[in-house]
């Protein structure tokens, strides 16, 4: 059993969100029952997510994508009256990480999809350093096919590769999530492949007229490991139940 306050402080302290600047309020976002022993962890707090936290008896849930952005007009209507209204009904408190969990140098988005993919990080890159710059074993970074054909099997899906030069590859980039603008950084910084969770138009050329090759493995697929992770560490400090529930995205 851990305190709903003392909760917050743990996480706080572990992945220091006045570090960052961000798009989304992090910490506690909405408050529920003061006394939390069962932590039910997953990607974004979806209706669906919620409706599974509910039904195995969840205190409180950790997310990396929260219920508040900026740029919403802050209506509590639709989508959002569903999902609040439900976390309310059965007193469930929702913690939300959006960068500071990418971020973690072990518990992270970028450091727990680096860990399973073999990636051995060197350095960081890009805005607020959230890029991760590194290299991989030999084998894997024979061309650009080979990486995107790893990647593929390790997250059990379909990646998009637009490959850049073929032949080796030396330094491989990536971040996780939506971060195909950092693609420019990551070629600055020196990558030949640069890794990210979504692709858009633009990249497309990009990878053909410079050469670096970019793989979309998926939003949701590269950040399904920093929310659980950083859970599990939690939930084993404090004596918590702890759960992940990944509801499926195509994403
Ligand atoms: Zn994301």
């Amino acid at each position: 059993m851990i305190e709903r306050k003392q909760l917050l402080n743990v996480f706080d302290v572990l992945l220091q969100p006045e570090r960052f600047t961000d798009y989304c309020p992090n910490g506690l976002q909405v408050e529920g029952r003061q006394h939390i022993g069962k932590l039910v962890s997953g990607v974004t707090a979806s209706l669906a997510l919620i409706e599974a936290a509910v039904a195995v008896g969840a205190d409180a849930i950790l997310v990396h994508h929260g219920l508040f952005w900026r740029g919403h007009d802050g209506r509590v209507t639709g989508w959002l009256r569903q999902r609040l209204g439900l976390l309310m009904q059965h007193n469930i408190n929702l913690y939300a990480y959006h960068l500071p969990l990418d971020a973690h140098a072990e518990l992270g988005n970028n450091a727990q999809l680096g860990a399973r993919l073999g990636l051995v990080p060197h350095a960081r890159f890009g805005q607020q350093q959230l890029g991760w710059l590194g290299e991989a074993p030999a084998a894997r970074m024979a061309s650009p096919q080979a990486l995107a054909q790893h990647i593929e099997t390790v997250l059990g899906r379909r990646v998009t590769l637009v490959a850049g030069n073929a032949g080796p590859l030396q330094r491989v980039a990536w971040c996780s999530g939506g971060a195909q603008g950092y693609f420019e950084d990551a070629m600055a910084a020196g990558a030949d492949v640069f890794v990210t969770g979504e692709i858009s138009e633009p990249q497309a050329h990009l990878a053909r007229e410079c050469g670096v090759s970019f793989i979309a493995c998926g939003h949701h697929a590269s950040e399904r490991y920093g929310a659980p992770a950083l859970a599990a560490h939690v939930a084993a400090q404090y004596g918590l139940e702890h759960q992940f529930i990944d509801i499926d995205n195509p994403a």
